[in-house]
């Protein structure tokens, strides 16, 4: 008889999003008016830059000649796009066009890691965190399974709260695998180079391996390095995950890619190799054409345009955050990622603020207690919004400011 996977019941029942558009359904069941603001879900709001959309079209042409058509590619990737990102993104830092791996996101990646690693593996990650990170750990058997307190057993969670600035520091105790995600999803919160080389030191240390991601790297305005690889050492403990997706506007084309550098050995076994026999195995690459529209991400006019995309978002965040600011919240994030951590007013829960939200000011939020337990009393809001809507909530959370008051009084 066929079994399943056990480990998959070991999931929480209560994923995040459907509990979100139940909710949201039913207001809109109750109110089919409202006119609901949506600063949950973490994606692009904007249309692809105009020299991507060339650069697509340009090599859907070349597929349609005898010429110039392309099958199957290298499962790594094409090596005019490996380049690119050696010459540009490692610019310096010594990555070979060899350790870079395209794929079609850092989803998939950042969850697909696991394969390369023993069971007994012991897990760190940070709280909160992008959820992919638990869960990926939990089907990979890494678990015992749920506790009452909203954890996983025997996944060690790093404690990101007000009192540490948001930022993972490294445990006493040994653990082998230890996500790091900079800036940071759901806090927006970047992490500095001293911190990183702390980082670097236990992993050395305890011969475990960083799996950095760094899909926001793009959004960083402090001094916080955009690659692991600034710091020295790294190349012999961590992997680094990039993705095209908010960096350039990549969501609906799918492109990432994951470095992993020669050097880095476990026992004298290369992860490098390791990854490369199972992206050979299980992988065909990412279509020609959406590699091409990546490439064409490092010169001009691209360049330039996707630049002003994120300039753009960035502006978006700044003023959702004065505005919030102004009217007296609590904010942490929101300078180095599109992502703004909002602390509940009056002591709320994050589901109870998420619901106060949606149903006195029809703006949807993320409820902080779904990045992991830390997340509690605390919501998230995506600000890829246009000024316009934004300026429009701002008005509502005036009204609603207004609101809490009266209750207060
Ligand atoms: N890593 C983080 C921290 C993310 O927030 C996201 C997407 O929201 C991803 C990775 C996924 O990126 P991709 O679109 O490349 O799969």
């Amino acid at each position: 008889m066929a079994k399943i996977n056990t480990h998959f019941q070991k999931l929480s029942a209560h994923y995040l999003f459907p509990r979100i558009e139940k909710q949201v359904s039913l207001l809109k069941e109750k109110r089919p008016e409202a006119e609901l603001i949506d600063f949950g879900i973490g994606d692009v709001s904007e249309p692809l830059a105009e020299g991507l959309v060339k650069a697509l079209c340009a090599s859907a042409l070349e597929m349609g000649s005898k010429n110039t058509f392309k099958g199957y590619g290298p499962s790594q990737g094409y090596p005019f796009l490996r380049e690119e990102i050696a010459r540009h993104d490692y610019k310096g830092l010594g990555i070979h066009p060899d350790e870079i791996f395209i794929s079609d996101g850092s989803k998939s990646d950042t969850a697909n890691i696991h394969e390369l690693f023993d069971q007994s593996s012991i897990v760190a990650l940070p709280d909160p965190a992008y959820p992919v990170y638990v869960d990926a750990t939990v089907m990979a058997g890494r678990s015992m399974g749920a506790t009452s307190s909203g954890t996983y057993e025997g996944i060690h969670y790093l404690s990101c709260t007000e009192k540490n600035g948001f930022m993972p520091s490294p445990p006493a105790s040994h653990t082998d695998l230890i996500y790091l995600c900079s800036p940071n999803n759901p806090t927006g919160v970047a992490l500095p180079k001293e911190l990183l080389q702390e980082w670097v030191r236990y992993a050395k240390k305890e011969k475990a391996v960083l799996l950095f991601d760094a899909a926001y790297e793009a959004y960083i305005s402090s001094d916080a390095p955009h690659s692991i690889y600034e710091i020295e050492g790294a190349k012999d403990v961590a992997i680094e995950f990039r993705s095209y997706s908010k960096s350039s506007g990549f969501t609906g084309l799918r492109c990432a890619f994951t470095v992993i550098p020669k050097t880095l050995l476990l026992d004298s076994h290369s992860l490098h190799a390791l990854w490369k026999r199972r992206s050979d195995t299980k992988f065909n690459g990412v279509s020609y054409i959406i590699q091409k529209a990546a490439a064409a991400t490092y010169s001009s006019p691209c360049k330039e345009e996707i630049q002003a995309q994120i300039t753009s978002y960035k502006k978006r965040t700044s003023l959702l955050m004065q505005g919030l600011q102004s009217l007296g919240y609590t904010i942490y994030g929101g300078k180095d990622a599109p992502y703004i951590w909002c602390k509940a007013p009056m002591g709320l829960s994050s589901w109870a603020f998420f619901d106060l939200l949606l149903q006195e000011a029809h703006i949807i939020a993320i409820p902080g207690s779904g990045f992991g337990p830390c997340g509690e009393g605390y919501v998230r809001f995506a600000a890829f919004k246009e000024e316009k809507i934004i300026e429009k909530s701002l008005k509502r959370f005036m009204n609603l400011s207004k609101k809490i008051e009266n209750i207060q009084r």
